[in-house]
């Protein structure tokens, strides 16, 4: 990551091997940190360079960490990657971890110093099965190299990083369900505050970052934070990976400095829109944003840029909307995701979620009536921010509002004379 990449990121057939990593500077943030820095400077240095987390919500990674209780009174701590990625539209993690699982591996190091945690856990989506792999082998590598274990780097610094493989719900990776899956209970997420940075696992003060928030701090710590700040085109800093599905000619994944318009990801690195369709609208961050429209192309991606737009970046993988697919249709394919995927734990996500899904499935199969978008609408106020314990049904309600304010014709097309009625 020294020059920001622009080509499409494809995992090869190998990761990257130790020795590779090693003599790309590998494993020298860590060694920075250990040997030179204490590890408030870390926090420090974290902080300054204006890391925001990559999960979806960008919130700043120094200031997470420097919650953490520090000192001997603050007893066991934790450390825990958030790899549970089920976003829909989003697999940047899962590339990162095939192809260069070792760049985690020394963030996570980094983070554990950081906030003196000895125990750390990588909570890794289920069906990531090449994943798993390729990091069980950098761990036990790391563990060989000296760079986890008992004496990191003949430091009196310990770290046992431990992989643990999700049982395939989306709402582990909420980072409290997370937490409580790991510790054998039911995933259902809990209220905060208390933040996990105070009261996390078991209790205990725990960081719980995504994977890609951990893979850019080993290049803050190794090359600084001028360095890192000088990354970013606009407001925030450092790079990010960017996606993009749906009907472009070149779909996939690049690292980007943050702040790059919009337009330079979909048009010139997924090369624009696949012969014969129009670009109609497109979700920046995942299914879980609101839609934003092309006249927004030219937004810089950076974090405040996108929420002024009325949208969010999220995890800056964008699924592309073109003008020969129905947005009723694909906003049903993800409400289903969304009603599948609640943990039952709160009403509006339990219940509003089946009765988005049966009001669309209706108006589908012609059997709407005029007042269903108006329903529509309502429910997705209530399913709103604040009404949850947790972003899921939020997250869901931002497709739907943002597609029935810019789409709304095309929910109109379907309804039907108020002849057949429907029982909720
Ligand atoms: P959030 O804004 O509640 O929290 C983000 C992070 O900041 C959390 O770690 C939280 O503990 C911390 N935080 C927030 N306010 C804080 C405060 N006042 N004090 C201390 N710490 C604080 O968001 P969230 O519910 O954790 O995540 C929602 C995001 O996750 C959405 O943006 C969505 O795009 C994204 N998401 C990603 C995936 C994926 O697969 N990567 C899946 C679902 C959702």
């Amino acid at each position: 990551m020294d020059k920001p990449l622009t080509q499409n990121i494809k995992p090869d057939r190998s990761p990257v091997t130790l020795d590779e990593y090693r003599r790309a500077g590998g494993y020298q943030g860590l060694t920075k940190a250990v040997t030179e820095m204490a590890p408030q400077d870390v926090i420090a240095a974290v902080k300054d360079s204006g890391l925001r987390g990559r999960g979806g919500a960008g919130f700043p990674t120094g200031v997470k960490w420097s919650l953490v209780p520090q000192g001997e009174s603050a007893g066991q701590k934790y450390v825990v990657v958030n790899a549970d990625e089920m976003e829909p539209g989003t697999f940047k993690d899962r590339l990162l971890m095939e192809a260069d699982p070792h760049q985690l591996v020394e963030g996570v190091a980094i983070a554990a110093y950081a906030v003196q945690a000895d125990t750390a856990y990588i909570f890794l989506r289920g069906e990531y099965h090449l994943p798993a792999r390729r990091l069980e082998q950098a761990l036990r590598e790391a563990r060989d190299g000296g760079y986890i274990g008992e004496h990191v780097l003949g430091s009196d610094f310990k770290l046992e990083i431990h992989l643990h493989t999700s049982a395939g719900r989306y709402i582990c990776g909420e980072e409290t369900a997370l937490l409580n899956s790991l510790e054998g209970k039911r995933a259902i997420p809990r209220a905060k505050p208390p933040f996990p940075q105070v009261s996390g696992l078991w209790g205990r003060p725990t960081v719980v970052n995504n994977v890609e928030t951990f893979c850019n701090v080993p290049h803050v710590i190794r090359n600084g934070v001028d360095w890192y700040r000088g990354l970013g085109r606009g407001e925030d800093t450092g790079t990010k990976l960017f996606g993009v599905s749906g009907r472009v000619r070149k779909p996939g994944l690049w690292e980007l400095p943050m702040g790059t318009p919009i337009r330079v990801l979909i048009e010139e690195c997924a090369g624009g829109m696949r012969e014969g369709v129009a670009l109609r609208g497109f979700l920046p961050g995942g299914a879980s944003t609101d839609f934003l429209l092309p006249e927004h192309l030219d937004l810089p991606m950076d974090y405040d840029a996108i929420m002024k737009a009325g949208s969010r970046l999220g995890t800056g993988t964008m699924i592309v909307l073109d003008d020969r697919t129905c947005p009723v249709r694909l906003v049903l394919n993800l409400e289903r995701f969304f009603a599948r995927e609640s943990c039952g734990w709160c009403t509006p996500c339990r219940d509003g979620l089946p009765w988005v899904v049966a009001i669309l499935e209706d108006l589908l199969a012609g059997k709407g009536r005029p007042e269903d978008l108006d329903q529509l609408e309502q429910l997705a106020r209530l399913m709103g921010p604040g009404n949850t314990f947790c972003a899921l049904a939020p997250g869901a309600a931002e497709p739907l509002q943002s597609a029935l304010k810019f789409f709304r014709a095309d929910f109109e097309r379907y309804l039907k004379p108020a002849s057949s009625a429907r029982v909720a």
